[in-house]
């Protein structure tokens, strides 16, 4: 019995055996048929999906970026060295993937998560794929909270909410980065996770970045993804969408993240380089046409979730460089349109002084201010109508005539308003001494003080009001609206400080004019 059993079974077993082709059908080994600027056309993997990792010879890595009919545009990921016409290629069935968790917090990474800091390995909780999808409309909750950047223009005029995408735009070296990197170091305030992602910058801007806010923020509870402008174009144009994976894994546990993506008009270039050279058709400014498609699926991963989501939210600061202003070229209208609202710089005001450059005209929050503190808003509201009125009104006296009193009073109001909203980088103010500030100014409490001593009332009035208006401090720490009598104490704290001033000022003034 038992040896029949053995030999049907060897029977069936050779027959098997007879039927068998024995074709290397379980790898597929493609070809390396060219390799020129960080792209390899590969043949010979048909059955390669788009953005599929792909395995060189030496262990290097590359993803495939274009798809046609016998051959794939496979980006590379580790530069060409090693890699020639005729190496070896395999299909790994798995898209790029990028470690995440909280042992990233406090690093500089590559976009693939390997160390750049001289830090050990990277203690990776999970792996992640770095293009993921957006959370759908369902998943999605309203953005409620404000994220304060303790800029005052930004708070008080263009207030940021936890879940929004704002864009900050504005010609080279207008203060964009600036701009966000104080808004990233302001975190230090809050329990918020920062991620900052630079794409083709120089590699001694990126550390002054890094510098900064090691030496005035939370470094501990950032990450910093970096591929400058000398690494290979693949890593560049993963690196935010790695950046993206890396916030969403506290966003997904429902903790608060900011990412900053510095900046998208160079992504877009790598992205149109990469293009072009794996023979995509150009489109406007030769950029392909899917560059739109490309950052809108990278800024739609920001969202607010659901509390059945566990209400985690991701807030991202794009930023966008532009030509002599020129808003209305094709990256920063795509971003324009994809984002909630946008910060503009202007290289004029920049010029002038007028730091942070931001044109109070251009820019605009559209989601914010139904997440911006009622206290605040209680008190800003004013100022952004006041501010437009000066700034139309000095154009006009600029020619001379004018000199009613009523125009005088407006214009000398305007200015301060403008030095209040003057501020030195890393500075950044809390939402009680901006309610103070703002409803002091509203109150005539600084029409006395000269604008060349608003440096001196901002850099002196947190240690103030904390000595003189604890109280006051404690009610807005707490409430949501002002109340009369805590904006009554804030007044009469930030009115005794502006006299102080102006008394020195008057004194100062005196002894400079003593010969
Ligand atoms: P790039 O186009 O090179 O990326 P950018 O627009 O990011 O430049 P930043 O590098 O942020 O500009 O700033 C340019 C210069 O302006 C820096 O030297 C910075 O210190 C200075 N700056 C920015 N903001 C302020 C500010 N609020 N007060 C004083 N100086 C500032
Ligand atoms: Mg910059």
């Amino acid at each position: 019995m038992t040896t029949d059993r053995t030999d049907d079974w060897l029977e069936d077993g050779r027959a098997r055996l007879a039927r068998a082709t024995l074709a290397p059908e379980a790898e597929a080994v493609g070809r390396v048929e060219q390799v020129s600027d960080g792209i390899a056309r590969v043949s010979g993997l048909p059955d390669v999906r788009l953005n599929e990792l792909l395995r060189f010879d030496g262990g290097r890595f590359g993803f495939a970026l274009s798809l046609d009919a016998d051959s794939i545009g496979a980006v590379l990921l580790d530069g060409e060295e090693g890699i020639a016409a005729g190496s070896p290629v395999r299909g790994t069935g798995e898209v790029v993937e990028v470690p995440v968790g909280p042992g990233l917090l406090g690093r500089v990474l590559d976009p693939l998560g390997r160390p750049l800091d001289g830090g050990g390995p990277v203690e990776a909780e999970a792996h992640a794929p770095a293009e993921r999808p957006a959370p759908a409309i369902i998943e999605r909750d309203l953005v409620s909270a404000p994220m304060e950047t303790g800029i005052l223009v930004v708070d008080a005029l263009f207030a940021l909410g936890r879940g929004q995408r704002e864009l900050i735009v504005g010609d080279r070296a207008t203060g964009k980065t600036s701009i966000a990197v104080d808004a990233m170091v302001n975190q230090k305030h809050s329990e918020v996770i920062c991620v900052y992602v630079a794409v083709g910058q120089r590699a001694t801007a990126v550390e002054r970045v890094i510098e900064a806010v090691r030496a005035h923020g939370a470094p501990e509870r950032c990450i910093f993804v970096v591929a400058p402008a000398a690494t290979a174009p693949g890593l560049q144009w993963i690196a935010p969408f790695a950046g993206m994976t890396m916030a969403e894994y506290f966003r997904d546990r429902g903790q608060d993240a900011l990412i900053i993506i510095d900046d998208l008009t160079k992504h877009a270039a790598t992205h149109r380089e990469l293009a072009l050279l794996t023979r995509e058709p150009p489109g406007r400014e030769a950029y392909p046409g899917d560059v739109f498609y490309v950052h809108a699926r990278l800024l739609e991963r920001a969202a607010k979730l659901s509390a059945a989501r566990g209400g985690g939210s991701l807030t991202a600061l794009p930023v966008a460089e532009t030509d002599a202003g020129n808003l209305s070229a094709y990256i920063p209208t795509n971003l324009i349109s994809i984002t909630d609202g946008q910060i503009v710089l202007g290289a004029r005001l920049f010029a002038a002084n007028q730091r942070p450059a931001v044109d109070v005209g251009l820019s605009v929050s559209r989601v914010g201010g139904k997440a911006q503190k009622k206290a605040l808003r209680a008190v800003s509201g004013r100022v952004r109508l006041d501010y437009a009125q000066f700034l139309e009104l000095e154009m006009f006296t600029r020619f001379g005539g004018m000199s009613d009193t009523r125009v005088k009073a407006q214009i000398a109001r305007g200015e301060r308003i403008r030095a209040l909203l003057t501020q030195p980088r890393f500075a950044g103010l809390r939402m009680a001494d901006q309610v103070a500030l703002l409803a002091a100014l509203a109150d005539g409490a600084l029409d006395a003080l000269p604008p060349e001593r608003f440096p001196a009332l901002r850099a002196r009035l947190p240690g103030h009001l904390d000595a003189t208006a604890g109280p006051a401090l404690a009610a807005l720490g707490e409430g949501d609206a002002l109340e009369d009598a805590v904006r009554a104490e804030l007044v009469a704290a930030v009115t005794a400080l502006a006299q102080t001033l102006a008394a020195e000022a008057g004194n100062t003034a005196e002894t400079g004019a003593a010969p």
